[in-house]
């Protein structure tokens, strides 16, 4: 079944759903993609209707694609993160690290951190910034970092190679290895602060096709930034972490408010960054809004709005919310 019924809010679980007033969409790179590889009609896109939740204010598509189907979305049809790996390439490369104006500094400047976690995506958030905090600045180094972890992981796959190649491989595999490890050892320049990604392995997320040179973000963000990977499904709640990024990843799973509530139960502050337009593409199952921050607040969440404190240039609508559950928010700008 391609369409499934999605009848209550996906992130509150609230009957109250109102249909949307606007119910006008276009067509982009992903939905034209999904439309060609699934055989769509149009008549599919145009039974998605936006619906608004009246309790927690997020907007959500019904029907939408089926599990089963945003597997296929996520990990065939547009399995690689092109703005993860835009990200992770252009500070590589070029020593840009992914934009979130002054967010960084504002978050450095005013909270501890000794434990940081984020949640399912590796290069989206401030990952790129703790590395170029902690790791001399040098153009050079980084494209070499950059060079050998990609080679030394793409060295240790060896299915369908000779036994010759293999030798071959496996001697790659070690030199790499140490040029990686000798590199990191002499650019280090700070001590390195703990960090771990959450994941769930949501069908709604990029997961085993979010490759670039055959090697999937997850192996290299390990590899690179020496991040700590814990699947959400067996996490105990007893993590205490100093700061939990969510960076565009809360739309991406079937669990978000699970996450959202394991990320405030367990961390001193946490930072959640999404979009907020009032128009709901049709790749996507839900999104929040600006109103969101309200719900938050009626359910005693301490919030400050960080999206015009930041000084970024917005290209379409997205809100950057600084919330704890158990600190109420003083920070200086
Ligand atoms: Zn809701």
């Amino acid at each position: 079944m391609i369409l499934h019924k999605y009848d209550n809010c996906v992130f509150c679980g609230s009957k109250k759903l109102k249909i949307a007033k606007n119910q006008n969409y276009t067509h982009n790179f992903y939905t034209r993609a999904i439309k060609n590889d699934l055989a769509l009609n149009e008549k599919s896109f145009k039974n998605m209707k936006v619906y608004e939740c009246e309790n927690c204010n997020i907007i959500q598509n019904n029907p939408w694609f089926s599990k089963e189907i945003s597997f296929k979305i996520f990990n065939q049809i547009y399995g690689q993160h092109n703005r993860n790996w835009s990200n992770v390439i252009n500070f590589f490369q070029n020593g840009i690290k992914p934009n979130h104006g002054k967010l960084f500094d504002i978050i450095d400047k005013n909270i501890k951190i000794k434990n940081y976690c984020e949640f399912n995506v590796p290069f989206m958030g401030l990952m790129i910034h703790y590395f170029s905090k902690e790791y001399k600045k040098n153009l050079e180094f980084y494209k070499n970092v950059f060079y050998y972890s990609l080679k030394y992981l793409s060295s240790r796959q060896v299915a369908g190679i000779k036994n010759i190649s293999r030798d071959k491989k496996q001697s790659d595999a070690k030199k790499y290895f140490s040029k990686l490890c000798s590199l990191k050892k002499k650019y280090l320049s700070k001590k390195k602060i703990k960090k771990s990604i959450v994941i769930d392995n949501s069908y709604l997320s990029w997961l085993y096709n979010d490759n670039y040179n055959s090697v999937n973000s997850r192996s290299l963000a390990s590899e690179l930034f020496d991040i700590k990977f814990e699947d959400f499904n067996l996490l105990k709640n007893s993590k205490k972490y100093d700061l939990f990024g969510i960076f565009h990843t809360l739309d991406h799973t079937h669990q978000p408010k699970k996450i959202l509530d394991y990320a405030l139960n367990n961390s001193k502050y946490v930072l959640l960054y999404c979009h907020s337009h009032e128009n709901l593409e049709k790749q996507h199952l839900f999104s929040f809004t600006d109103k969101f921050i309200s719900y938050l607040k009626k359910n005693k969440v301490f919030c400050k709005d960080l999206t015009f404190e930041i000084a970024k240039e917005f290209k379409s609508k997205e809100t950057y919310i600084l919330c704890s559950k158990f600190n109420e928010i003083k920070i200086k700008i």
